[in-house]
């Protein structure tokens, strides 16, 4: 009886513990065999999605309907134990009844634990008595299990909901929205395959990923209507659910598995970040049209890509009438991707802003800086040899290099690479800044957080 106490103050240590229902079991086995001959313990619980008993193990594995494990499950209910093929209830006195055991089946909540003995294996009623109470922590455990798995689950579902609507305060390319929708489903819906569709016309064309070669999926397109909440279709594994705005379809979002059906949960989950994408990709799209007049990036206040070309070619045309210097700089942020995966595209934006007012700190009132692309930036120094520009670029580098960018929660550092060119009599606007391109493509060759300058300055 001591050792049995022993047994469980050890697994209630356990079980207080941070752990997941696969370690659960192959701990409590562990433990379970230095007290009997045991070969197998097994944890069993209800998926309401199959509608049948899976194994908790990592297989995470469904149990046929005709397995002996399944017909114990169906049989316990209202039982104790089921010994040998035999259900029964605790005896009311203890003493001196031994068992001659093989297996073992006990209910849990919401499931059964099984439990395999070696031949000629005896066990008292304390024993019986003391797999109970672990039975019973088992359930509470798995309970709890459950409950922090679906808090979680509601709390990374509440942060996309939240980045998704954060980006379209400043994103208007669809080209970079959509992969991000497209990202963040695909990761909070771990179990199905998300596709992104947009509408062109009459097709559907889709954007997210690459390739999706379900025709089932083609065929559920065909059938959306505006008035279409969601489509199930293949036994609820594949759901469309579409994108719709003012009344007109313009994309779809496509969860699809082979395995599982799509839970009460998830279609309720994907409706809601259909309608907030819907929101998203509408606005980007009434933005981009806006933008097609507008001079500034939206994000970094910085002059766009369209205005910078423009600004160009008029100081290419002074500059070399003039017969004055000028520079190009072309800046890039190092390893911009995984602060995006590390913290998050909004705080990837919170950079680029801080980033971009960095570099605007830095110049002078002549200089015209621009957000090129992502997360680079051009910049054209007029009136600047390239031994001047060394100096502006290498300074530029060192503020963004020690400049404490604050984030939310905290506070990161990032590097830039640099590539500059000087303009020379023979070079038009576009060939000068592919040599400040190909100068920067150097210093990222050669490490990062550097100013490279062009050969032929
Ligand atoms: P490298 O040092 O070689 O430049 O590495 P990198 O990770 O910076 O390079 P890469 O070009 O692979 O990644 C650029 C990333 O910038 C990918 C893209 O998702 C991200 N990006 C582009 N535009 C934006 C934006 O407007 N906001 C945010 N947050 N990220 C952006
Ligand atoms: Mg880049
Ligand atoms: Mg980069």
């Amino acid at each position: 009886m001591i050792d049995y106490l022993h047994f469980l103050s050890k697994i209630s240590v356990l079980l207080t513990g941070e752990i997941d229902t696969c370690e659960l079991q192959s701990v409590i086995k562990s433990t379970l065999q230095e007290h009997a001959a045991l070969n197998k313990f097994a944890i069993y619980v209800f998926d309401s999605v199959t509608n049948t008993i899976r194994s908790c193990d990592s297989s995470w594995s469904v149990i046929p309907d005709d397995s002996e494990v399944y017909k114990a499950y169906k049989e316990i209910q209202g039982e104790d134990f089921i010994i040998n093929s035999k259900a029964y209830k605790i005896p009311a006195s203890a003493n001196g009844i031994s068992f001659k055991i093989r297996s073992l089946f006990l209910p849990i909540s919401n499931g059964i634990i099984e439990m395999e003995f070696e031949e000629n294996t005896t066990i008292d009623v304390d024993f019986l008595v003391l797999v109970k109470i672990l039975a019973s922590q088992v359930s509470l455990k798995l309970q709890n299990i459950v409950l922090s798995e679906q808090s979680k689950i509601n709390v990374e579902f509440h942060d996309s909901m939240k980045n998704i609507a954060k980006i379209i305060e400043t994103q208007y390319e669809l080209n970079y929205i959509v992969p991000l929708i497209g990202e963040m489903l695909d990761r909070f819906i771990s179990d199905h395959l998300i596709y992104v569709f947009l509408k062109q016309g009459e097709e559907f064309s889709l954007v997210w990923p690459k390739a999706c070669k379900d025709e089932r999926i083609y065929e559920a397109l065909k059938q959306l209507t505006p008035e279409t909440e969601f489509i199930l279709t293949n036994n609820d594994k594949i759901g469309a659910f579409p994108l719709t705005s003012e009344g007109e379809i313009i994309g779809c979002i496509v969860a699809r598995s082979t395995l599982d059906k799509l839970s009460k949960r998830d279609i309720s989950y994907l409706e809601q970040l259909t309608r907030q994408s819907a929101i998203t990709i509408n606005r980007a799209n009434t933005y981009s049209k806006v933008l097609q007049y507008a001079t500034l990036d939206a994000l970094t206040n910085l002059n766009n890509r369209r205005q910078f070309e423009i600004r160009l070619k008029q100081e290419i045309a002074t500059t070399k009438r003039q017969k004055n210097p000028l520079c190009a700089m072309m800046i890039d942020i190092d390893f911009f991707k995984k602060v995006n995966d590390t913290y998050g595209h909004a705080s990837g934006d919170e950079v680029l802003r801080t980033v971009a007012s960095i570099i605007k700190a830095q110049l002078r009132e002549s200089d015209i800086p621009a957000r090129y692309g992502g997360e680079e930036f051009a910049v054209l120094l007029p009136y600047t040899h390239i031994d001047e520009a060394k100096i502006v670029g290498e300074r530029l580098r060192k503020a963004v290099e020690e400049a404490s960018i604050q984030l939310d929660k905290l506070n990161i550092n990032v590097t830039i690479s640099m590539g500059l060119a000087e303009l020379t009599p023979d070079l038009s606007g576009e060939e000068l800044f592919k040599l400040a391109d190909k100068a920067l493509y150097e210093a990222k060759e050669s490490g990062r957080n550097r100013v490279c300058i062009s050969k032929n300055a």
